[in-house]
């Protein structure tokens, strides 16, 4: 069991982290230990996650009554209590505002599953908690239903993201995680059709989850296998074509099979719109309205389209400036 002193350093480490990944902007974000005996250590309010000193975290009580420290708590300590008061496990807690998570927290959307399995195993669903005023009783109980269902990482609508685990490193690796994978999902949905992992598979990666013991409430059948959920325009940006799937070789090592069934898709074009439908019209259980499917090719085109005319306008430029220049 590390010491206190040892604890608060840690802490500090985890700021530093925090807001050197761009997860927390001035004086955003909160970080919180249970030291046992009804003891929490707590990062003061007002002071940058980047510059953390070890006097710059309070101690407060179960209530969040602060005990010990030269600086006020942070104000969002009742979240971080209501955490530590339903899951007893539970030692460390993040909250950060890291943008490509918080990306989907503004915009009201819940992070699709099913599609990298690092992610499925140790965070798995990240439910997207009701919007209240932060600091408030009422913001903290919003993600009680959550907690309930086995989430160890929250979407706090209009807000960021709350993350809780055993220790400190893995509360935080939770955040890391987490932000890396919506960049994923954002920047896939520019180069294609982001694909979701098929059903067997996803329950192979949840029978290794419990196996590792992490709690997952898919495993016992509660909630949705795979969500995708959003606008219209970001399901757009999925497709429900299968992933080929790797098969073992005669041999058991697969060497030399490639992917099965299907050939390489190394330097394939992606599909060009043809006027057929390339892909399905319905995404997660819901018709996507408008054009043809493979919209994402259509605004390749576009772009395309609009790269050209500005081409042609820099060459006019360029000409008009030759001229001028020669007529000195
Ligand atoms: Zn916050």
């Amino acid at each position: 069991m590390p010491s206190e002193w040892e604890i608060k350093n840690q802490i500090c480490e985890i700021g530093r982290r925090m807001y050197d990944k761009g997860f927390v902007a001035a004086n955003d974000g909160n970080i919180s230990y249970r030291l046992g005996g009804g003891r929490y250590l707590c990062t003061a309010t007002g002071v940058s996650k980047g510059s953390l000193k070890p006097t710059d975290i309070a101690v407060v009580d179960d209530t969040g009554k602060q005990i010990e420290g030269d600086l006020p708590a942070t104000s969002e300590i009742l979240l971080h209590l209501e955490i530590f008061h339903e899951l007893p496990e539970i030692n460390a807690v993040c909250h950060a505002h890291p943008p490509h998570a918080t990306a989907f927290a503004v915009a009201g959307m819940e992070i699709p599953t099913c599609i990298l399995p690092e992610v499925e195993i140790f965070i798995g669903r990240v439910p997207l908690a009701q919007y209240d005023t932060p600091g408030s009783k009422q913001f903290a109980e919003s993600i009680l239903p959550h907690l309930r269902n086995k989430a160890n990482t929250i979407l706090l609508s209009n807000h960021g993201v709350v993350a809780c685990d055993k220790d400190l490193l893995h509360a935080y690796w939770h955040i890391e995680t987490l932000d890396m994978y919506c960049n994923i999902l954002l920047l896939g949905k520019q180069v294609g059709d982001i694909r979701q992992l098929p059903t067997p598979k996803v329950r192979e990666l949840l029978e290794i989850k419990q196996q590792m013991g992490i709690d997952d409430p898919r495993t016992d059948g509660v909630g949705e296998l795979c969500t995708l959920s959003g606008s219209d325009d970001f399901l757009r940006g999925f497709s429900t074509r299968a992933i080929p799937q790797h098969t073992p070789d005669e041999d058991g090592h697969g060497r030399g099979a490639g992917i099965a069934g299907a050939p390489s898709q190394a330097g394939q074009p992606q599909p060009l719109p043809t006027g057929e439908r390339i892909y399905p019209a319905v995404v997660a259980g819901r018709e996507i309205p408008g054009s043809p499917l493979g919209s994402s090719s259509e605004t390749a085109r576009r772009r395309a389209a609009e790269d050209e005319m500005e081409r042609l306008v820099q060459v006019i430029t360029d000409k008009i400036i030759q001229i001028m220049g020669a007529g000195k």
